[in-house]
């Protein structure tokens, strides 16, 4: 498939994952135990690294499904409004009888963020619903929000369908060895390399040694690195001035589940991405920064 002109077929693709309202306010700084401090208005903005992802790869041209859930509640429906807003079928995401998840983000004068995420309804996927939603699809993106049997059993049922599997493996956390060897790309950034390769530091390459096909990992500013049985490719970044780098990690992944998904080869793949995601951090927010396809070009 020609590369380059970002000419898109319709692309399937199912993200598992987690959608959270991102609670964001600011403050001088963040409170210690037992203190209360005052901050700014709260902003509630549509988030979650399932929902940011699959926005993401909508906003590049997609046929993209989201299977998650939200509760019957004012985040939940703003989480189906954005979702839909987006052109993201949202038929499996379900609504339960817990709370929408929901990210409590402290952001002091330093640009620093804090996050203390409640899960809410994102606890109630299990991993009998995913079967079903799997058909048709070409990538399966998943990440750590939504609970690990769950995401366990979708990289299972998409790796035997013949789906390909990609992990985001956010927030870090460790997962099984067969659910790593069933994986066509393992996606980390930098920090998450670190905790997989241990104290050693050992090359990048050791990633493919934990068993998935190829390894992606992102480097902020500096783009990211692409991990195959032939060698590491270096894909640099655009220089941008960053205003916010909110759901940059998301916006990368679901850019590359869009160009995966599109048949784009995996280093293709990860231009497209690199270049994405830098578009996304010269923006405010996650879900509201992330550029349309046309924007691209
Ligand atoms: P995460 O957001 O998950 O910590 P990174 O910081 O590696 O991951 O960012 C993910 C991607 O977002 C990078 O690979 C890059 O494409 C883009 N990105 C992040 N920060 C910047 C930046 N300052 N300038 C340009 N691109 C950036």
């Amino acid at each position: 498939m020609g590369h380059g002109t970002l000419d898109h077929v319709t692309a399937q693709v199912l993200v598992v994952g987690s959608a959270n309202a991102d609670l964001i306010v600011a403050a001088d700084r963040r409170p210690g135990g037992g203190e209360t401090v005052l901050g700014g208005d709260t902003r509630t903005l549509p988030g979650g690294k399932g929902a940011n992802t699959a926005v993401a790869a909508a906003r590049l041209g997609a046929d993209v499904a989201l299977l998650g859930a939200v509760g019957d509640d004012a985040n939940g429906r703003l989480l189906l409004g954005s979702l839909r807003d987006a052109g993201v079928r949202t038929e499996f995401v379900r609504v339960v009888e817990r709370p929408t998840g929901v990210a409590y983000i402290t952001v002091t004068p330093d640009g620093e963020n804090s996050i203390l995420v409640s899960p809410g309804a994102n606890h109630a996927v299990a991993p009998d619903v995913v079967d079903g939603a799997l058909e048709g699809a070409r990538v399966l993106a998943t990440s750590l929000e939504t609970p690990l049997p769950t995401v366990e059993a979708a990289v299972s049922a998409a790796s035997a369908a013949g789906v390909l599997t990609m992990l985001n493996l956010s927030p870090v956390a460790s997962v099984g060895e067969s659910t790593l060897a069933a994986l066509d790309v393992l996606l980390v950034n930098e920090h998450e390399a670190g905790w997989l390769l241990g104290e050693s530091r050992e090359k990048e390459s050791a990633l493919l040694d934990l068993g998935p096909r190829a390894a992606v990992v992102t480097r902020g500013a500096r783009g990211a690195l692409v991990v195959t049985a032939d060698g590491v490719t270096e894909v640099s970044s655009p220089k941008v001035t960053p205003v916010d780098t909110t759901g940059a990690g998301d916006a990368f992944a679901g850019a590359l589940a869009c160009e995966l998904a599109g048949g784009v080869d995996l280093v293709a793949s990860v231009r497209t991405a690199v270049r994405f995601a830098a578009v996304s951090v010269t923006r405010a927010g996650a879900q509201p920064s992330y550029p349309a396809l046309s924007e691209l070009e």
